[in-house]
């Protein structure tokens, strides 16, 4: 069994792809003598959590921020504590409810018999999660494993190693190996873990790796939940109020310097008040950050891959005919130093741009004219269904027609982003973008089997049925056509 050494350097260790098969066994064997934990023992389990990751957030402050190069403390108050916090304190307050047996209806042929539905823990449930959210994303999916029951093998990212090393040592500190284990390596270690015979699989990063990962589940015909990315269109309408938008599209693109998954990709809106957006854009950029460089609020990016593939991104849009507007006159040598990229507002682009073809992952936003509904609809109709779609406008039959025609995870009217942390609603994506959901009720029922059980009565028509067939079974089944 692979432990955690608290006496080594920093206390871990990197895992052994071949070690994780030997964790699995034992939490599935520590599930079979506990397959179903009373509420009590969740509540616990939950509560300790909590006090596990609050009473570390400095560190993971820091080990995040080194991870990134920089990462800007109340970035990751908002986008990583807040969010556990609202999860934690969602699922402490509804799981009781959702663990419930709950009373189905009956159909009239068949009473005076009864059904229920049993929600019950699924067993080992794995989570895989990227590095752009690295403590949110592997902990929301924990709360709602735990919630409905189960234990939770997890591998972070390996762009994150602080965090995941600092991740390990916390949750070992509360949770045995055999309820909670942090696997921390390198992609062996997430190519292997993707194809252990988990009960259900829950994978947060790219579509290409998504594609892996579903294929190494289906080898083992384990459920998955795939949180996946891609190009997350706003679509701002004539009646919109563009103060409000540009403010709040600025807002969600900037935060964690544009690498968040449903980050506004790309705007679609009139083209008489492009130029307008455009420069507005620019404005607010300056106002919420009046340098990027040496600026302790603004995010780096996290590698310098990803920085290069930002620049060439901006290069190519530029060889092809594009505009680019930048916020802040910072040097640019510096701002490579730091790996900090502005907001950069691309305008007059055209589909043959990379920028318009892949995910941008970054505070780069191309601006489409787009002069109707139905333009800016077909636009976003044609391309991979998206993790998020953001409207903004006033006109109510407008934003209704969107809302029931255009198809995507999800959606913010008048906002960005914000549609991901309500625990009230399912968070997934659709198509290219993921599938299932997570986050509160709709994560307890991803993690848990709903069993459908028949209950027969004393008294049973069933009997009426029995062989061998005569003319009264025949009597029967046409009295039962009618009334169906
Ligand atoms: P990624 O796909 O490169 O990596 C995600 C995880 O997969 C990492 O833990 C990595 O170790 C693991 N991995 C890599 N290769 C693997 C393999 N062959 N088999 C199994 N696992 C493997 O993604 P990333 O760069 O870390 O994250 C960015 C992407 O994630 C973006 O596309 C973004 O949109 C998406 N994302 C989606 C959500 C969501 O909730 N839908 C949230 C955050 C990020």
């Amino acid at each position: 069994m692979v432990r955690i050494n608290p006496d080594k350097p920093n206390g871990g260790i990197t895992t052994k792809p071949e070690d994780l098969g030997a964790v699995l066994a034992a939490q599935r064997a520590a599930f079979n003598k506990n397959p179903n934990p009373d509420w009590a023992a969740r509540k616990a389990k939950l509560e300790k959590l909590r006090e596990l990751i609050l009473g570390h957030e400095a560190e993971f402050v820091k080990a995040i921020s080194d991870d990134f190069g920089h990462r800007a403390i109340e970035d990751t108050l908002i986008s990583e504590f807040l969010v556990i916090q609202g999860g934690i304190s969602h699922a402490l307050k509804h799981t009781p409810k959702w663990m419930k047996t709950r009373k189905a209806p009956t159909a009239m042929q068949y009473k005076p018999a009864k059904n229920i539905i049993i929600p019950q823990p699924l067993g080992v449930i794995g989570i895989i999660s990227p590095w752009n959210y690295p403590l949110q994303l592997a902990i929301m999916p924990l709360i709602g494993a735990i919630g409905a029951g189960n234990r939770a093998m997890i591998k972070p990212s390996e762009y994150t190693p602080r965090m995941s090393q600092l991740l390990q040592e916390v949750l070992a500190k509360g949770f045995s190996d055999e309820e909670v284990f942090v696997a921390t390596g390198g992609v062996e270690v997430a190519s292997a873990f993707s194809g252990l015979p988990f009960d259900h699989l829950v994978f947060t990063g790219s579509t290409s790796v998504g594609r892996i990962v579903g294929e190494a589940a289906g080898r083992n015909l384990v459920p998955v939940t795939l949180e996946l990315g891609g190009k997350s269109p706003v679509i701002i309408d004539e009646s919109a109020d563009m103060k409000t938008a540009v403010a709040r599209i600025t807002n969600g693109k900037l935060l964690n310097a544009g690498q968040t998954c449903v980050a506004p990709d790309y705007v679609l809106m009139p083209e008489a008040k492009i130029n307008s957006f455009a420069e507005a854009m620019i404005e607010q950029a300056e106002t919420f950050y009046p340098t990027v460089a040496g600026n302790d609020d603004y995010t780096t990016i996290i590698a310098d891959a990803h920085y290069a593939r930002l620049q060439d991104l901006l290069e190519d849009a530029e060889n092809k005919g594009a505009k680019i507007r930048t916020a802040c006159d910072d040097d640019k040598q510096q701002l490579a130093k730091e790996r900090r990229v502005p907001l950069t507002v691309v305008t007059e682009t055209t589909p043959d741009m990379k920028i318009m073809q892949e995910e941008i992952f970054g505070p780069l936003l191309p601006v489409v004219a787009s002069d109707s509904l139905d333009e800016a609809m077909e636009t976003v109709q044609s391309g991979e269904r998206p993790l998020a779609l953001y409207w903004f406008g006033e006109d109510k039959k407008k934003r209704d027609k969107v809302l029931k025609e255009s198809i995507s995870g999800g959606v913010s009217v008048n906002e960005t982003a914000w549609h991901v942390v309500q625990e009230d609603i399912p968070f997934g994506g659709v198509g290219p973008s993921g599938m299932g959901a997570y986050h509160g009720e709709a994560g307890f029922q991803s993690f848990s089997h709903m069993k459908g059980v028949f209950i027969q009565s004393k008294w049973s028509q069933g009997k009426n049925l029995f062989p061998p067939y005569t003319d009264k079974t025949r009597k029967m089944i046409g009295l039962m056509k009618k009334i169906l």
